[in-house]
């Protein structure tokens, strides 16, 4: 076999080369979605939201009133839901892949406090958490990745060389948040999401980790890109 050739071990596919993933994990508010967008732009690679996933998840409960504090009925929506993966040229022309229900991508309506609330409480579900990193391993099928979340580095691509980790002071990050017209108790959030059992908010063993407080996202995508680009094979 060409050594080139990579068969995608959860989706069965063979693929020219190994797509490279970038993990880019991170506390609320971080600065994860702005410059990972930025990222994905410059190298031309597809950008993943898994939190958008994970909202989405909540959200559906939400509407379809799964109890969210029963971890048996989460599942249980969790196994049967209708979902797909879409690869869509958004109005930026960025790449990114989205998560559907029912055919539906609820952009809008995922971004409230109150999904916000329920989905980190839905993500601590372990077998909500296995589903969705089968998923976004899936998400290797359209290309090389920009992907987002709390346990990529850790979880979803440990084998990745290209692990950040972006953080800023809870003042900044509430301040960041208040901005765009959210009120949210991040630090809540935040515990929650690293003191749960299952693949929980941590840096990942040989992460770079940036505190961005004081750094526009220019400065920040700017570091990330050129950490990304002396971690690259350089060109014989
Ligand atoms: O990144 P975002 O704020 O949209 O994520 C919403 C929530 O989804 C997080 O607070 C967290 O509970 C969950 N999440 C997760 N693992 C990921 C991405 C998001 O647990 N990889």
């Amino acid at each position: 076999m060409n050594p080139d050739n990579f068969v995608n071990p959860v989706i069965k596919i063979t693929l020219k080369k190994h797509p490279i993933v970038i993990a880019i994990d991170g506390t609320s508010a971080s600065g994860k979605s702005t410059n990972s967008k930025l990222v994905a732009k410059a190298l031309g690679y597809i950008y993943v939201d898994t939190g958008a996933m994970y909202r989405t998840l909540g959200w559906y409960c939400l509407q379809k009133r799964v109890d969210i504090h029963d971890p048996k009925a989460v599942a249980a929506a969790c196994r049967k839901w209708k979902t797909s993966l879409e690869c869509v040229d958004t109005k930026s022309h960025l790449h990114a892949v989205h998560l559907l229900v029912e055919g539906y991508y609820p952009d809008k309506e995922i971004r409230t406090a109150e999904v916000s609330a329920a989905t980190s409480l839905i993500a601590a579900i372990p077998k909500v958490r296995d589903w969705m990193k089968k998923k976004q391993r899936e998400c290797i099928q359209f290309g090389n990745l920009v992907m987002e979340g709390r346990d990529i580095g850790t979880n979803v691509f440990p084998e990745t060389d290209y692990k950040f980790y972006l953080d800023a002071k809870l003042e900044e990050r509430t301040a960041r948040r208040s901005a765009d017209g959210i009120t949210e108790n991040l630090a809540a959030r935040d515990l929650r999401d690293s003191q749960r059992a299952a693949a929980p908010l941590m840096i990942a063993l040989g992460a770079k980790v940036l505190d961005n407080s004081k750094m526009t996202s220019a400065e920040t995508s700017g570091w990330l890109l050129a950490e990304i680009r002396k971690l690259m094979p350089q060109p014989k």
